[in-house]
């Protein structure tokens, strides 16, 4: 039986995600040796127009990505959001709080309109193109990735917690950063990192993404009880989840 062939391409982003992959040392030659990596531009020099699964790392900020994408998606059996800027357009998103010509003035300053600078609001990939699977995270989880793909490769439908970061920090025992007056996001944002900041005695700020129904009524009552108000834990939402907040 052939392997999967598989295309990992990046679009705006860190290229953390990446990263993490290259970062894998023994585990990754062990997935790479279950599939056949045919483009992997931080990684290798060779290209292809045929792959079975496409990983997408980054987001659409351009209509030639958008094309791009629309290609790839064509080509590919399977298609894979990587990391928050594809799942859920990530830091990337901040943008879109401002004017387009705004945001790149700062940016470029006075060459901001030549062609080459074009940009339009940030999309994750979804709202572009369908997406198969999502690995959550800014950046990925190592482990988390391995466990996917590998299910992802067998047939199976890999496990993606649909409950709140708040749940595993529980099971952690870690005291409420709620405790300490900050505003935590972990009651509606999806778990799966093991609830890595806030045991690390840092708030969540939402890098996986809400969960599929916010518990909106239960962050209402952590806020009250706090004696804060749905506007502050809004103001929170900004860095992860700029227009894409669920209705508190
Ligand atoms: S999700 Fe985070 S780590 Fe991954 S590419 Fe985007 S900014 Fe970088
Ligand atoms: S609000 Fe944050 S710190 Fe408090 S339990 Fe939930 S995830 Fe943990
Ligand atoms: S605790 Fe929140 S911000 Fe931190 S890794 Fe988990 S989901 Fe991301």
């Amino acid at each position: 039986m052939s392997k999967p062939r598989v295309a990992i391409f990046d679009f705006a982003c860190c290229e953390g995600c990446q990263l993490q992959i290259v970062n894998m040392e023994e585990e990754i030659l062990d997935l790479i040796g279950a599939v056949d990596v045919v483009e992997w531009r931080e990684a290798m020099s060779e290209q292809s127009s045929e792959y079975d699964v496409a990983i997408i790392e980054g987001s659409i900020t351009r209509m030639e990505d958008e094309k791009r994408l629309k290609v790839i998606r064509s080509r590919a059996k399977i298609l894979i959001a990587l990391g928050a800027c594809a799942t859920i357009g990530g830091v990337n998103k901040l943008k879109n709080q401002f004017e387009m010509d705004q945001v790149k003035g700062w940016v470029y300053g006075k060459n901001a309109s030549q062609p080459q600078f074009d940009t339009y609001p940030t999309k994750a990939v979804d709202e572009v193109v369908t997406v198969d699977f999502k690995i959550h995270g800014c950046p990925i989880d190592r482990a988390e990735f391995a466990s996917i793909i590998r299910e992802i490769l067998l047939g199976a439908k890999p496990f993606v917690p649909d409950y709140p970061v708040c749940v595993e920090c529980k099971a952690k025992e870690n005291v409420c950063r709620y405790e300490y007056n900050e505003i935590c996001l972990g009651p509606i944002i999806r778990a799966g990192c093991g609830a890595r900041c806030p045991s690390g005695n840092f708030r969540c700020f939402g890098c996986r993404g809400y969960v599929d129904n916010p518990n909106v009524e239960a962050a209402k009552e952590v806020m009250e009880k706090y004696g804060l108000t749905v506007e502050d834990l809004k103001q929170k939402m900004v860095l992860f989840g700029c227009q894409q907040e669920p209705s508190v």
